[in-house]
């Protein structure tokens, strides 16, 4: 730390994201990126956008909002593309949340909130999950504070119903309640189409999953016109140009092929059901998982074990060494090819500890 270094900032303690190693070529299952290919669509509209590299991007993202709105079918003024979900859910914690507003959510979820709250000098609780890392309903209906779950929640999987969620969203309000869909195409229910009831509701979703746009950095907030207002000021007020045109293009053009996205995502499915199956057999406990990652633990290998045991045949997962995650992994569900070989690895490393 320089001498200069602002006080606000001496005791952060910033997001660590998942190891990109250089070393050597890895099964890459520690980031929950996508194994499928942006869309042909979308790759090509990326590199013709280069070519207009010289201007600014549209500020307002027009036709990127556009589509969006069809895609959620809410009107255009419900919508805002950010820089990945991680910039909006900032821009939230920003704009809906201080003294009077604490922010709220559980002590096992995406490590980036506590982050955003600390940050921006914001107070927060963090609730305990049950004993099964479901989360306890009762720890976020009326307590008008805002309210951050991540749905299906992160590392775990476990999504709630969107009854749940309209109790959480309706008890509180007088207050903002964020569900981050980051996974919620790989099979729970979506919050979108309570925005339309709800004045409290702004739902995040993100490219970086089920669309297979990690390196462009696009995610979208949705909910009433107001709230999107609101994140529009700190917008304009941190980055106006927060989407650069080859991101804008790649995004339209991903929305052009709506069945690629989906066919995707029923594929990934797929192979988490095949994944848990045979890891079932070998004697692993798994959440139920809703999202593109499985989070599982082995009586018989405890997880940083595990952890190292799989990054030495060449796959990488993530290991969180927090309090009760510590004897699991995270493991970002991939193409069939890749988990069979995961798989083949697994049973090779529990052969090995017999
Ligand atoms: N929310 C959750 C729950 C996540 O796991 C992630 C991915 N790390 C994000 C948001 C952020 O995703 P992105 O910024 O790539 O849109």
């Amino acid at each position: 730390m320089s001498r200069f270094f602002s006080e606000k900032y001496k005791n952060l303690t910033p997001y660590t994201p998942g190891e990109q190693p250089r070393d050597m070529k890895y099964i890459k299952l520690n980031t929950n990126e996508s194994p499928y290919l942006p869309s042909e669509d979308a790759i090509e509209m990326a590199a013709q956008a280069a070519r207009s590299l010289q201007l600014y991007p549209d500020p307002e993202c027009h036709e990127l909002h556009e589509k969006l709105a069809s895609l959620y079918k809410v009107d255009k003024s419900m919508v805002l593309a950010g820089n990945g979900s991680d910039e909006i859910l900032n821009f939230a914690f920003m704009a809906f949340c201080d003294k009077e507003h604490p922010a709220r959510f559980p002590d096992i979820t995406y490590g980036f909130y506590t982050v955003f709250a600390e940050i921006n000098g914001i107070p927060y609780s963090e609730l305990p999950l049950n004993e099964d890392f479901t989360i306890n309903i009762s720890d976020y209906t009326n307590k008008n504070e805002t309210v951050f779950i991540a749905n299906p929640n992160a590392p775990t999987g476990i999504a709630l119903s969107l009854e749940e969620i309209e109790l959480i969203v309706k008890s509180n309000p007088d207050a903002v309640v964020v569900i981050d869909e980051a996974y919620v195409d790989f099979g729970a229910e979506s919050a979108v189409p309570l925005t339309k009831k709800y004045d409290n509701l702004l739902v995040v979703q993100t490219f970086s999953k089920s669309r297979s746009m990690a390196g462009a950095r696009l995610g979208v907030a949705v909910g009433n016109a107001a709230l999107i207002a609101d994140l529009n000021t700190i917008k304009y007020s941190t980055n106006p140009y927060n989407i650069n045109r080859m991101t804008m293009a790649a995004g339209i053009g991903t929305l052009c092929d709506e069945e690629y996205t989906q066919k995707n995502c029923a594929s990934i499915i797929e192979n988490r059901e095949y994944a848990t199956e045979r890891m079932k057999k070998m004697g692993f406990e798994m959440t139920p998982s809703l999202a593109n990652f499985i989070f599982a633990k082995h009586k018989k290998i405890g997880g940083e074990a595990l952890y190292q045991a799989l990054r030495e045949r060449g796959i990488l997962v993530r290991h969180f060494s927090k309090k009760r995650l510590e004897d699991y992994n995270r493991i970002t569900v991939g193409s069939r090819e890749q988990m069979e070989i995961l798989c083949d690895r697994l049973e090779e490393i529990l052969e090995e500890k017999k």
